[in-house]
């Protein structure tokens, strides 16, 4: 279906309604008038009928008394009886003057006139009318219409008695025009007249023009149609006849006619009146119809552009249509807010959209559009990554709550330097400051982002890693900055360099590290006999026997070569598998602690865990059922921890180490002195060794501090009630001094080097005896 416009639609419904209205009404008032004035024809006509038979009436009526006054009159029948004309005519004369009459005389009742006045019957001439004589005799009189002398008269008879009839009087009034014309003055109607004879017209008389009265004439009783009054006016007169008299041989027929223009006049004014009117109404019908539905119809197609404006996003055009009618003005209303909503929810959208949940920040996916603008630009800029030191182990130890609690206060403290700030996943953020910083701010700035994050009852200390790229010189696209920083990011942590520039030999590095996991993990699963343990003897300083030894584990993979621990225990702990070697040392030191016991040399084999494992609740129950599995004492095997590791969750930490000792193991503090602890600190933790880190003990012999240091620790450690092992013993010197202070074990490549466990036994039996401080 053809859609209209609401415009026309309702501009043809209003002139519609006003045409078909005013036609209406037009047709309605039309058909009363022509009804109307016909009824008033009718009642004209018949108006007119009645007052000229009154005035034919009242005429024979003064006639008849004119009449009667002159018969009766003594003088008058003694002139008639005696002949006396002179009398006769002067009596005559007096009655005719008294009334007006047109014509008196006196007829013999031979029918011979007598006398005339005027003398229109010739005196002594036949009457023309004796026919009526008769009935004149019989009744006394009567009244007549009769043409005498090419006129018509209105005539009253009478016979004048002495006392028998002796003449006949006749009073006469003329019907000619004149009276005609009283008629038609009195009656508005136009009036003809005329006399047949023997149905020949012998007189016509009218107060029309003879054309017109002719038109009149041919017209009686005809009803003029509506067309014919309206349009052709083709019948100008309406008429009505009757006969006055039939008598003598002629019949006198009287026509009424009412002039149809005249009567129609008013309602022809009316119908040109009302025309005007009706087409004015339509005329202002149509403007105002134009106004008005414009004034509906264009608001709602200005609403239907705005509509569509807002259907392709804009919303910056605000809609005021200033529109008095209510309804538009709701609707526009509605329109207004609805833009303020969409756009509203629009903007939300693409916050949302660009924005990472959590932290406000931008996320990956617009950042990249903002790395590419700074690309576009042209001028060198720097993007920092930063990374939470250890943000999963603080996820999992505070938990994810509070560890998202951190995100965004880092988040907010990034935020606060301005330049754009990106969150990419987990602990990871993206900054791009707005110039070049210097490394001072750099190094402020990395500070105010390490501020303690309080979570109630804790501080949570937040390091962070930088990682600095210098674009376009380190990355040329978005998504090489992603891949090298996390390359970065990753070095920095396993390196613990904060702050550390990118440089293109880390890709290497980083390559080597994907391979190592990937080989290790395989390792671990499919080809455990890549891996085995070497063992470094402990020796006890005092006694001179080695009874102790440290499982140091050894890897030679087909494509990577020798890796060593030092590398891949690191990487194996960072990527989340270290449980996995733990695993498989514990199983191997168990078997090769077995082997030495049995071998009559039974050793207390120290096994290194890292913090993962001394959290895992279950490792404990697997080692002491292996260990009992085997029907060996638990100081077949003890425990390295380095203290760093302990540092995060000190309380579960304590924890778990005591259940180690509680279950009959040793644990040794390693690498003592390189973290942060004081010996304060490690008065609280359940371990029976310190193990000083061999970097003191190296150089023992020449350097003087090192020796004030490895000499203090093993005092304090006495205090304590704890051993002290020294690693890295490289020389007798050393040896000697560490004897001289009270040292308990010694261990280092002067004592031996890490060996197979064969070799071990071998080595055992050859060094049973040997005195080490000679
Ligand atoms: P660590 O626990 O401090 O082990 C001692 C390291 O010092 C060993 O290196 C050992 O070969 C070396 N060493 C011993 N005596 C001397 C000496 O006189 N001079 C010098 N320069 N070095 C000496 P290695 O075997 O390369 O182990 C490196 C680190 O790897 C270990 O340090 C330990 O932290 C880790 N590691 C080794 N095996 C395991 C293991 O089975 N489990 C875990 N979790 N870590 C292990
Ligand atoms: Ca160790
Ligand atoms: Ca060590």
């Amino acid at each position: 279906m053809a859609r209209k416009s609401l415009n026309k639609s309702i501009f043809r419904l209003v002139v519609g309604l006003i045409v078909f209205t005013s036609i209406t009404l037009f047709l309605i008032v039309w058909l009363a008038t022509i009804n109307q004035t016909q009824k008033r024809l009718d009642a004209g006509l018949e108006i007119g009928q009645n007052v000229l038979e009154r005035v034919l009436k009242s005429r024979e009526d003064l006639l008849f008394t004119s009449a009667h006054v002159l018969a009766a009159d003594f003088g008058f029948k003694q002139a008639v009886a005696s002949k006396d004309k002179a009398t006769i005519d002067s009596a005559l004369e007096n009655h005719g003057s008294r009334i007006n009459a047109d014509l008196m005389a006196l007829i013999a009742l031979d029918g011979k006139t007598i006398t005339s006045a005027p003398d229109i019957l010739p005196p002594n001439k036949d009457f023309p009318y004796t026919s009526i004589f008769n009935d004149i005799l019989k009744g006394g009189g009567t009244s007549v219409l009769m043409m005498l002398d090419q006129q018509l008269y209105q005539v009253i008879m009478l016979t004048v008695n002495a006392p028998r009839p002796i003449a006949l009087a006749l009073i006469g009034f003329k019907l000619d025009i004149v009276t005609l014309q009283e008629l038609t003055a009195i009656t508005k109607l136009n009036t003809s007249l005329q006399v047949f004879n023997n149905k020949q017209e012998t007189y016509q008389i009218s107060t029309l023009s003879p054309p017109n009265m002719e038109k009149a004439l041919s017209q009686i009783e005809t009803r003029p149609s509506w067309l014919s009054i309206t349009v052709s006016r083709d019948i100008p007169y309406i008429s009505r006849q009757f006969i006055l008299g039939d008598e003598l041989g002629h019949k006198t027929v009287l026509t009424l006619s009412e002039d149809v223009q005249r009567l129609f006049s008013d309602f022809t004014d009316l119908q040109l009146r009302l025309f005007i009117t009706g087409t004015l109404a339509i005329l202002l019908a149509s403007l105002l119809g134009a106004l008005f539905s414009n004034r509906i119809a264009k608001p709602l197609a200005l609403l239907a552009i705005k509509a569509k404006e807002i259907s392709v996003g804009n919303y910056s055009n605000p809609i005021d249509m200033h529109c008095s009618t209510e309804e538009v003005s709701q609707l526009s209303e509605a329109f207004t807010s609805m833009q303020g909503n969409i756009q509203l929810r629009e903007e939300k959208i693409t916050f949302q959209a660009r924005h990472d949940n959590l932290t406000s920040l931008y996320n990956r996916q617009f950042v990249e559009t903002l790395i590419e603008k700074k690309f576009e630009a042209g001028s060198p800029f720097l993007v920092i990554g930063i990374n939470i030191f250890g943000f999963r182990g603080i996820n999992d130890i505070f938990g994810y709550h509070n560890g998202d609690k951190c995100l965004t206060e880092l988040a907010l403290r990034l935020s606060s330097f301005g330049g754009i700030s990106a969150r990419l996943t987990g602990g990871e953020l993206l900054w791009l400051p707005d110039g070049i910083p210097s490394d001072t701010f750099i190094t402020t700035m990395k500070s105010k982002l390490e501020a303690a994050v309080n979570i109630g009852e804790f501080n949570i200390d937040l390091k962070v890693a930088l990682g600095l790229m210098t674009c376009p010189k380190d990355a040329k696209t978005p998504e090489e900055i992603f891949k090298s920083m996390n390359i970065v990011l990753d070095e920095a942590q396993i390196t613990r360099q904060f702050i550390l520039p990118f440089d293109p030999s880390l890709e290497a590095r980083y390559s080597r590290r994907l391979a190592i996991i990937t080989e290790l993990k395989n390792a671990l699963k499919n080809a455990p006999h890549e891996l085995t343990l070497n063992y470094q003897p402990k020796l006890n300083i005092q006694t001179g026997k080695v009874t102790h030894v440290e499982a140091l584990i050894r890897w030679t993979n087909p494509r990577l070569g020798f890796v060593s621990p030092e590398d891949f225990i690191a990487i194996a702990e960072q990527a989340g598998f270290i449980q996995h070697v733990t695993q498989w040392v514990i199983k191997q030191a168990i078997n090769d602690a077995e082997k030495f016991y049995h071998a009559g040399f039974p050793q207390s084999v120290a096994i290194n865990l890292s913090a993962k494992d001394i959290m895992n609740a279950s490792l404990l129950t697997q080692i002491v059922e292996l260990i009992d599995a085997r029907n060996l004492p638990r100081d077949c095997v003890s425990f390295e921890l380095t203290e760093g590791d302990l540092v995060k969750d000190h309380a579960k930490a304590i924890a778990h180490m005591q259940a180690y000792q509680d279950a009959g193991f040793k644990l040794a503090i390693d690498d003592f002195g390189t973290g942060y602890s004081s010996m304060a600190y490690l008065q609280n933790l359940p371990v029976n060794t310190l193990k000083v880190d061999k970097s003191f003990v190296m150089n023992l012999h020449e350097q003087e501090g090192d020796k004030k240091i490895v000499q203090t620790v093993i005092n304090l450690a006495h205090n304590f009630d704890m051993n002290v092992v020294a690693e890295g013993v490289e020389n007798l010197e050393s040896l000697r001094l560490l004897a001289k202070w009270g040292c308990e074990l010694a261990q280092g490549y002067y004592i031996c080097r890490p060996i197979k466990a064969d070799d071990l036994l071998v080595w055992l039996a050859e060094h049973n005896q040997k005195e080490w401080l000679m």
